[in-house]
C-alpha cells in the first residue's frame, strides 16, 4: 500500500465525510507545483480553488507570514494593528471605493456573505434577489442565497425572502427587483456554476435597477476578485460601482481571510457598533498575508500576466473539447462527449490538478504566477488525457 493509500484510510476513520474521499494526500508545494506524500509531482491548475494566487511557498508570502508570526498572530478586535489598517486601505484603493467606504474582515467567504446579508437587513427590508446557479457559501445565511437545491434543501427552512432569477435575463431582473428589495447579490462570473459570466450590460442593468429601487447591489468577488480575471475585481470591467463587495479565496494567498467592502458612507454606516463581530477576523497574521499578496500582484504585474497567460485558453482546438469560457486565469473547458470526472482522473494520472466543476466542464483557476510554458505543457498533454479518459469510460454511459 502506498503512503497515500494508508493516509486515506486513516482519513476515512477520522473525518466527517462531507468531502467524500479526497483524491490525493499532498505533502508540499512550490510555485505552481504540488507533491503528494508518495513523491509524485503535479502542475496545480486549481490553486486550492482560486486561493493560492501566488502559488505555493512564494517567498514574499512566506516571509510576511513568518515575520508577522514572530511578533503578533492575534490580538482580538478590542485592539487593532497596522497590518489590518493598511490592508483595509489598500483594498479600498484598488476597489476605487469613494470616501466614507469601509472594510469588515472575516475569515472565509461564507462569513463575508453573512456580513453582507446582515448589512442588507439594515436597509429595513428583507427580500433578497439572487441568481440561479449562484454560490455564496455554506453557512445557513449564505446557503439561503446559494441556488443549488442539493446544497440548500437538506437544511431548510433557511432565512426566508430569497428569490432566484435566471442570470443574464434582463426581463426577469426587471420583474424581480422592486421597492421591497433589500439587495441583489451577483457573482460577475459564477464559478461553481461552471465559470458562467454575467454580461457587462447585465451588470449595468443590475446597478441601474437597484439604484432606482433603493436596493443594495452586492457583488460576490470571493472567487473572481484579487486579480483572478485580470482586473483587481471582475466587476470593474463593466464600469459599475457596487454598494458592497465580498472577498476571500485569493485575498490571503492561502491564509484564511475574508472581507466585506462597503462603498460610501451611507452603506458603510448601516452597520453600527455592536451589530456585527468576529474573534479571528482582521488578525494581523492574515492581514500581513493579504498585504503581501496585493503587493506582489502589483509589483510583479500579475494582472497583465493573468490576461496574457490566460489567453492561451481562448481557443483550444483539441478533439473532445467543445469550447472554453472565462477571463484571465478563471476558465472552463467544456468537453464534448467525455465526462469531466474521467478527464480529471486522467489529468491527475498525467500529473495535472484540474477540477470537474460540472459533469461536462473542467475548471482551471491556477496560481496567477503560472507561466505560459507551464500552461502549454498541460495543453500539449490534453489530447492524450482526453483519449485516456475516453478509454476508461468506454462502454459506460456518460
Ligand atoms: C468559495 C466561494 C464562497 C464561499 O467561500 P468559503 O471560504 O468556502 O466559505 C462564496 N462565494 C463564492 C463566489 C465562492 O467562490
Amino acid at each position: 500500500m502506498t503512503t497515500g493509500d494508508a493516509l486515506l484510510r486513516r482519513y476515512a476513520g477520522a473525518m466527517v465525510q462531507v468531502f467524500g474521499s479526497p483524491q490525493l494526500v499532498l505533502a508540499s508545494g512550490e510555485g505552481c507545483w504540488v507533491t503528494d506524500v508518495d513523491g509524485k509531482r503535479y502542475l496545480d491548475l486549481l490553486a486550492g480553488i482560486a486561493v493560492n494566487a501566488l502559488g505555493h511557498a512564494h517567498p514574499a508570502l512566506v516571509q510576511a507570514v513568518a515575520k508577522q508570526a514572530e511578533s503578533a498572530i492575534h490580538i482580538s478586535n478590542f485592539f487593532t494593528s497596522e497590518p489590518a489598517i493598511a490592508l483595509a486601505e489598500r483594498l479600498l484603493e484598488v476597489a476605487g471605493a469613494p470616501a466614507g467606504s469601509g472594510v469588515f474582515f472575516a475569515n472565509s467567504g461564507t462569513e463575508a456573505t453573512e456580513a453582507a446579508v446582515k448589512l442588507t437587513r439594515r436597509t429595513g427590508r428583507s427580500r433578497i434577489v439572487a441568481l440561479e446557479g449562484s454560490f455564496h457559501g455554506r453557512s445557513t445565511g449564505a446557503l439561503a442565497l446559494t441556488h443549488k437545491p442539493a446544497y440548500r434543501e437538506p437544511f431548510e427552512p433557511l432565512i426566508p425572502g430569497v428569490v432566484f432569477v435566471p442570470p443574464n435575463d434582463a426581463d426577469a431582473l426587471r420583474a424581480a427587483v422592486d421597492d421591497t428589495t433589500a439587495a441583489l447579490f451577483v457573482e460577475p462570473i459564477q464559478g461553481e456554476a461552471g465559470v458562467r459570466e454575467l454580461s457587462a450590460d447585465y451588470l449595468r442593468l443590475a446597478r441601474e435597477l437597484t439604484s432606482a429601487h433603493g436596493a443594495l447591489l452586492v457583488v460576490d468577488e470571493i472567487q473572481t476578485g484579487i486579480g483572478r480575471t485580470g482586473d483587481w475585481f471582475a466587476h470593474q470591467a463593466s464600469g459599475i460601482v457596487p454598494d458592497a463587495m465580498t472577498l476571500a479565496k485569493g485575498l490571503g494567498g492561502g491564509v484564511p481571510v475574508g472581507a466585506l467592502v462597503t462603498f460610501g458612507s451611507a452603506v458603510t454606516g448601516l452597520l453600527a457598533a455592536g451589530q456585527h463581530g468576529t474573534t479571528f477576523g482582521g488578525n494581523p497574521l492574515a492581514c500581513a498575508a493579504g498585504l503581501a499578496v496585493l503587493d506582489t500582484i502589483e509589483h510583479d504585474h500579475l494582472l497583465a500576466h493573468a490576461v496574457e497567460v490566460g489567453a492561451l485558453l481562448d481557443d483550444v482546438r483539441v478533439d473532445g473539447v467543445a469550447g472554453t469560457r472565462g477571463r484571465g486565469l478563471m476558465r472552463a473547458i467544456e468537453l464534448d462527449g467525455v465526462p469531466s470526472a474521467a478527464v480529471m482522473v486522467a489529468a491527475r494520472d498525467a500529473g495535472f490538478v484540474v477540477n470537474a466543476v460540472t459533469p461536462t466542464a473542467l475548471r482551471l483557476t491556477p496560481p496567477l504566477v503560472l507561466t505560459a510554458t507551464e500552461l502549454q505543457g498541460f495543453l500539449d498533454a490534453l489530447p492524450a488525457i482526453i483519449e485516456a479518459a475516453r478509454r476508461a469510460t468506454d462502454g459506460q454511459p456518460s
